[in-house]
């Protein structure tokens, strides 16, 4: 069996740990001669199973009793809706934070249940997403509902390091950086996360959100789209995604076994500090478009001195086993996805190519 270095930008690479217990359980499920994935959502195993998650959640987040943890099908895009069709009415407004295309396609949803005001956008006078915001670059309504943000931009490459001082609850697109280290969640009034980048397989989406904005949750929703219900049923009201739900248990795990959030927050920073200062060594050739404060740990984007030089550099790591490493479609270059699983041991190797390649085609 040969296992690639995957930089993946989602769906992503997993520890090898979690992927070699899935395995070998996948047959037989705790002696109970049936797959996880044969269980009903109401026996007793899958039951634990899905509490333990809900469970690690609060543990590893340092979450309260008035933080709700849910599971949700239909990606982190049907949460774009959603929030807006929970909050929103056309007689209030959010304000959205755009800082790539994630955000972009949050405000486009949040527009057909309430007015969206756009406190941030460097893209609406033809400037490019190279940063995030700060306090004071952020001009926001009188009395919004909730500011929304995406805390990594993982197209990009930014990412925040301080959130900045809003005048409402934030709700937070974490999709690309959800677990990434430790973090305060007292200013956010609710957080999602897809989790394909960086806490398991596609196909669950994570919701987080606290009563007082469920409280201000509007009536009459259909039933799957509605929080206050989905919450309240620990997300057992219809079949969850019980595997994805599973693999993100055992994800959480290996999280809380790696010394917890700051445990991981220890190695990704090992990992994102030896890419971006040997990108700072090699300056003459490999080039971050991303202001120096707003560099996202987990998407690396760069440029080479050519196009050309990006295609065959793409093209040789690719021959040497570092996989996907290609930038989106939409702005080119190289990017690396380094998410929670990436070994320190792939950046290593990655970077003496780096140097290789630099003093080849420099
Ligand atoms: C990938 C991604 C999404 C979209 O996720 P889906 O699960 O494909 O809907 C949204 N936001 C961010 C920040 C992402 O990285």
């Amino acid at each position: 069996m040969k296992r690639v270095k995957n930089f993946s930008p989602g769906p992503a690479t997993l520890p090898l740990a979690v992927l070699e217990e899935a395995q070998a359980e996948f047959l037989d499920y705790a002696g109970s001669g049936m797959s996880i994935i044969e269980h009903s959502h109401r026996g007793k195993l899958y039951d634990a199973v899905h509490h333990e998650t809900i469970a690690l959640f609060h543990e590893l987040l340092g979450l309260g009793d008035e933080y709700k943890v849910a599971f949700f099908g239909g990606g982190a895009s049907t949460q774009f809706a959603l929030t807006a069709m929970n909050l929103l009415t056309k007689d209030k407004t959010a304000d959205y934070l755009v800082t790539g295309s994630w955000s972009k396609k949050a405000v486009k949803e949040a527009k057909l249940f309430g007015n969206v005001h756009v406190a941030f956008d460097p893209s609406a006078d033809g400037g490019a997403f190279t940063k995030v915001p700060g306090s004071g670059d952020c001009s926001f309504s009188d009395s919004p509902v909730y500011v929304h943000l995406t805390t990594n931009n993982t197209i990009a490459g930014t990412q925040y390091h301080t959130f900045p001082e809003c005048p409402a609850p934030i709700i937070a697109d974490m999709s690309s950086d959800f677990l990434w280290a430790p973090f305060d969640p007292k200013p956010f009034g609710m957080i999602y996360a897809g989790a394909q980048k960086n806490i398991g397989p596609a196909g669950v989406t994570v919701v987080i959100i606290r009563d007082d904005l469920l409280e201000q949750c509007n009536e009459g929703l259909p039933s799957m789209f509605d929080y206050k219900l989905q919450t309240g049923k620990q997300s057992l009201y219809n079949t969850p995604p019980v595997f994805p739900i599973y693999m993100v248990g055992k994800t959480l795990k290996w999280i809380k076994g790696n010394g917890g959030l700051a445990g991981i927050k220890e190695r990704n920073d090992k990992k994102g500090a030896l890419l971006y200062d040997t990108m700072a060594e090699l300056s003459d050739f490999y080039r971050c478009p991303v202001e120096a404060s707003s560099r996202s740990m987990m998407n690396v984007v760069f440029r080479l001195p050519t196009e050309e030089l990006e295609k065959t550099f793409i093209a040789e790591g690719a021959n040497n086993d570092f996989m996907s490493m290609r930038g989106h479609r939409s702005v080119g270059g190289v990017r690396v996805s380094i998410y929670n699983a990436a070994e320190l041991g792939w950046i290593e190797e990655l970077t003496a190519f780096m140097r290789d390649f630099a003093k080849k085609h420099g």
